[in-house]
């Protein structure tokens, strides 16, 4: 591998394939335990294309997921990558209200630590749901003692968004070390695009991606990039009944990911989120000194 250029953070923000929001309307959580189980066999196929890549990565998990798989979150763990947590069961921040996210962190964390073994200080909201309507997450996240978070999409969509907000990593609260790590967006014609992954990485040719992570790591700034364990899966089951809009998303290019994956790997320099907080905390003291 010859990448050059900053050290971007890699993460998986880990759920099932019917926990998505897109199915939200289709599939109840009362349901989730009897649907297909296939978030394991997709980690660990993530786990041996991170390692044949030589990279390390950060696993937002679900508490829900981390409770009924131990074993997967101690192979992460042993592999050298970050364990993290993105809720219990993918409510969006918004949705929550102050008291009812701070109950999710904290249940959604012990789920995640006791399953790990290891200590939790990186969150990644559901859907990027950390806006312009949560004045209190943040709080509520350094007040549970979070280092860092990686919630917020700096750019306007259908589902989430918060236009105003930084596109890169910033303080959100003055007199706390918490930082947050919005997910990559890259300026095309004055506007903000959304380029941190997710479905647009899937969707859009592989040179959309390239394109953006070049310009910003031009910048001599870190990309955020982030993806699901479904993505790689093009055998998961089908849910008919769900908008067309969303099984189109959901579904297309499911089979070319896993090598538009490794392309991306070996193209740029990754690492854990964690550290990436560290280096962008360290950077922002400096200018401020
Ligand atoms: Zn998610």
């Amino acid at each position: 591998m010859n990448a050059t250029g900053p050290v971007n953070g890699l993460s998986v923000d880990v759920e099932d394939w019917f926990q998505v929001g897109a199915f939200e309307t289709v599939i109840a959580k009362d349901d989730w335990p009897r649907l297909a189980d296939r978030v394991e066999r997709n980690c660990d196929a993530i786990l041996a294309l991170f390692d044949a890549g030589g990279v390390k990565g950060t696993f937002f998990t679900l508490g829900w997921v981390a409770e009924r798989h131990p074993a997967l979150m101690r192979r992460i763990v042993d592999a050298g990558h970050e364990i993290a947590s993105h809720g219990w069961d993918h409510d969006r921040v918004f949705r929550l209200g102050a008291a009812a996210f701070r109950e999710d962190l904290v249940r959604s964390r012990k789920a995640i630590e006791d399953a790990a073994g290891t200590p939790v200080t990186g969150y990644r909201a559901p859907s990027f749901s950390i806006d312009a309507r949560t004045p209190w997450a943040f709080e509520v996240l350094a007040e549970q003692g979070y280092a860092y978070s990686s919630s917020v999409a700096p750019v306007v969509h259908d589902h989430y968004g918060w236009r105003e907000a930084p596109r890169f990593a910033f303080h959100p609260l003055p007199g706390s070390d918490l930082i947050e790590i919005p997910v990559t967006t890259a300026l095309f014609a004055g506007r903000r695009l959304a380029a941190g992954g997710g479905g647009f990485f899937r969707v859009l040719p592989y040179g959309f991606s390239r394109w953006a992570i070049r310009q910003v790591n031009r910048e001599g700034r870190p990309a955020v990039f982030y993806f699901h364990p479904w993505e790689i899966d093009a055998a998961q089951p089908r849910v008919d009944n769900a908008p067309l809009r969303s099984r189109i998303r959901h579904y297309t290019n499911l089979a070319v990911m896993e090598a538009k994956l490794r392309q991306l790997v070996a193209e740029f320099r990754w690492g854990r989120m964690d550290d990436l907080a560290a280096r962008e905390s360290a950077r922002a003291m400096r200018l401020a000194a």
